[in-house]
């Protein structure tokens, strides 16, 4: 196989990681893919930047036994691998003919993390030293892996990510049983988030984490309660949610993203789970959704997790946006005053988000909010807002 043959492959097993996409603000963006060479995917990164990266894996191998990933060591799949200066000088070949953002690395498990982490150092550290490579790497970060890994990654990544997976130890046990989620996982992410610190010498390194959603029957409440403390106490940047889409679509299409059983997962692992019945795929894509609203409330509207409200199992509700739940049931909250209102009361009003709260509160400064058509909000946005608003 030739360099581009193996990227064919690597690079699509790659898409079922979303969190190299640090920035992006639209989740569907996460599932396209370039149509010539696709192993390019359209990104934001964490300085506002977009553009397309260079996203793959080094290997689609792997020792262990995820029953949701398709890389797992029991499926069925053609494997390949790809060397450390083979990949950086394609890189950085690609690099002198097209606009790259920047380079994702990821890997299936070589027998240890800390084996698989020396080969994706070792890609990195020759971009860095012997092609002087200064742009974006993200590097993913294998569970597992030893302090000196973690450090090492550091100092060489613009982004680093570990994915969490699951909310909690007994979800995680259910899919796997080659990871321990406190001591690959949790101890992992703790690190990381001490390396990087404020007024640490890592402190500038992008931080994110994947949930895998609806593949061990957890409940959203459980989600974004891990996703509040990786926020409020490891200080990530940005929680990704991937719908497990179990046996549904082709991931040789390009723009499809699929987290595939291949086998039957009751008959290999019947001792670990008895795994749930695939939802639908469009309400796999819905519960996907609402997961990124409310992570969205977290991080640009100040709600925190005791805003959110759940139905009676643990869900969030299908039929209407966690926003307009929690206006719903706060009606004493209302009107907010568009000329007096505070920032933070501005952004509970349905209908509003960051940019036209920043629009209405720079606009007052200057001129008088007489009535509701003073503000020119677009007429959807104010078909919303208006029952929440007075001026
Ligand atoms: S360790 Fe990662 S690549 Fe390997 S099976 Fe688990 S999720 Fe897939």
């Amino acid at each position: 196989m030739d360099v581009v043959d193996k990227l064919d492959i690597l690079s699509r097993d790659a898409q079922y990681d979303l969190s190299c996409a640090c920035s992006t603000k639209n989740p569907a963006e996460h599932r396209k893919r370039d149509k010539d060479n696709a192993w390019l995917y359209p990104v934001t990164v964490a300085n506002g930047g977009s553009g397309i990266m260079l996203k793959t894996l080094m290997t689609n191998s792997c020792s262990n036994d995820c029953l949701y990933c398709p890389l797992r060591n029991t499926a069925d799949s053609p494997r390949t691998g790809i060397g450390s200066d083979e990949l950086a000088s394609f890189f950085i070949d690609l690099a002198a003919k097209r606009h790259l953002i920047g380079l994702f690395l990821s890997s299936g498990v070589m027998g240890t993390a800390d084996r698989t982490m020396d080969k994706l150092t070792a890609t990195a550290e020759i971009l860095r030293k012997k092609y002087r490579y200064r742009g974006y790497i993200h590097i993913k970060i294998i569970p597992g892996c030893s302090k000196a890994a973690i450090d090492k990654t550091l100092s060489l990544a613009s982004a680093v990510s570990l994915n969490i997976e699951t909310p909690g130890a007994n979800r995680l046990a259910r899919l796997t049983q080659s990871k321990n989620f406190d001591r690959d996982i949790i101890e992992p992410l703790k690190y990381i988030s001490e390396q990087t610190a404020k007024g640490s010498r890592y402190a500038k390194i992008h931080k994110t984490s994947q949930f895998i959603v609806g593949a061990s029957d957890e409940t959203d409440r459980e989600i974004l309660s891990y996703t509040w403390g990786m926020y409020r106490r490891l200080n990530f940047h940005r929680l990704y949610f991937s719908a497990y889409q179990g046996g549904l679509g082709d991931p040789a299409i390009p723009g499809e993203r699929r987290h595939r059983i291949v086998g039957e997962p009751r008959m290999q692992h019947s001792q670990l789970f008895a795994f749930p019945e695939v939802p639908s795929n469009q309400d796999i894509l819905m519960r996907e959704h609402r997961l990124y609203q409310s992570d969205y409330l977290f991080r640009c509207y100040g709600f925190t997790f005791d805003d959110i409200d759940f139905d009676q199992s643990g869900n969030l509700l299908f039929d209407k946006d966690p926003k307009q739940l929690w206006a719903d049931r706060h009606p004493e909250y209302y009107p907010v005053s568009l000329s007096k209102g505070s920032k933070e009361a501005l952004l509970r009003v349905p209908g509003l988000g960051p940019i036209f709260v920043g629009r209405i509160i720079k606009g007052r400064s200057t001129s008088i909010i007489r009535t509701l058509d003073d503000v020119r909000l677009p007429s959807h946005l104010m078909m919303k807002a208006k029952s929440y608003i007075c001026a």
